[in-house]
């Protein structure tokens, strides 16, 4: 582990020292300072972004709100407005990690990072999120996750903000299953968002993670669920839907078989829970 270190105080500084090969930056390191520690990852140089006072923002208008790429996930739960405006995305990032970890991570590196298992990247499928590169592009999450660990990210560019649109649900749904303690990754998760009309469904998004390469949303089951009540019926439809929709796989925490029952059951929760139009 030979490399320096480096903490730019400026965007400006930030773009210099990106330049030499081998440079990766770092938000909280929860993720980098993992991959350094078991070899994957061999930096020559590591660009702290602690330093910088232009990324470290929460800002909202009427259609959006705007996190900047050093915001942490503790100081995203405190920011009042989002229990109340994007619970979805409050309860996914309540659940990463330990408190240690909510204080240093933050939800740019969670996007970065692109894991199927991403609980933040999960919410932020749902809610239809972009991300804001350093040169102003605007890029779609789904377009922006390319693979397991894989971005669009080119050399030479960073993420500055996350731009998470507004939008009222009726019901939101966010569960990690299989998860034996907080710092353990889930076996799968999922998430939904509902708008009701009368006792029906009127729009409907539902995410899986940990079920295939990346984070997916299974936009069959959404056009599937429109107009629907929230019976029995329906939901075991859904489950049918849910089970040939993902494609997990067979790793260390457990079988592809075992992921794809647990993902068409865990839709039950609807029933379960007494979730109603
Ligand atoms: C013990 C433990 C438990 C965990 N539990 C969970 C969990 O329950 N759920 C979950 O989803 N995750 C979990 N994680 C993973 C991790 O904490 C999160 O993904 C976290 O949000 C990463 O943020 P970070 O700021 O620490 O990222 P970093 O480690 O700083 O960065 C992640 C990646 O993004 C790059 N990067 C960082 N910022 C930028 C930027 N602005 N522009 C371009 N590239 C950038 C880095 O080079 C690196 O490749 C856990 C990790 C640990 C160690």
């Amino acid at each position: 582990m030979d490399y320096t270190f480096v903490a730019p105080k400026s965007e400006e500084e930030l773009l210099k020292e990106m330049k030499d090969e081998g440079t990766y930056l770092m938000s909280g390191g929860t993720d980098l300072l993992v991959k350094i520690r078991i070899g994957k990852v061999k930096p020559k140089k590591i660009v702290s972004l602690s330093k910088i006072p232009s990324l470290k923002f929460i800002k909202e208008n009427s259609e959006e709100l705007i996190v900047g790429a050093t915001v942490t996930h503790a100081e995203l739960l405190e920011y009042k407005a989002l229990r109340e405006e994007f619970p979805i995305l409050f309860d996914a990032v309540y659940t990463i990690g330990s408190p240690q970890i909510r204080n240093r991570g933050t939800l740019a590196g969670n996007v970065i990072n692109a894991s199927p298992a991403g609980d933040g990247l999960l919410a932020l499928y749902l809610l239809e999120a972009e991300i804001e590169l350093s040169n102003g592009k605007i890029v779609g999450i789904e377009d922006f996750v390319t693979g397991p660990s894989k971005t669009a990210l080119k050399k030479g560019e960073y993420v500055r903000a996350i731009h998470i649109p507004k939008s009222k649900w009726d019901i939101h749904y966010f569960e990690k299953v299989g998860q034996r303690n907080a710092m353990t990754i889930s076996v799968v998760s999922v998430g939904w968002l509902i708008k009701c009309e009368n006792d029906k469904i009127n729009e409907m998004r539902m995410a899986f993670g940990s079920v295939a390469p990346t984070v997916i949303r299974l936009r069959d089951v959404e056009e599937f669920a429109k107009g629907k009540k929230i019976t029995k019926e329906f939901v075991d439809e859904v489950s049918k839907m849910v089970k040939s929709d993902v494609k997990p796989i067979d790793d260390v925490r457990a079988s592809a078989q075992y992921r794809q029952k647990l993902s068409s059951n865990i839709v039950y929760r609807m029933i379960e829970e007494g979730i109603k139009c």
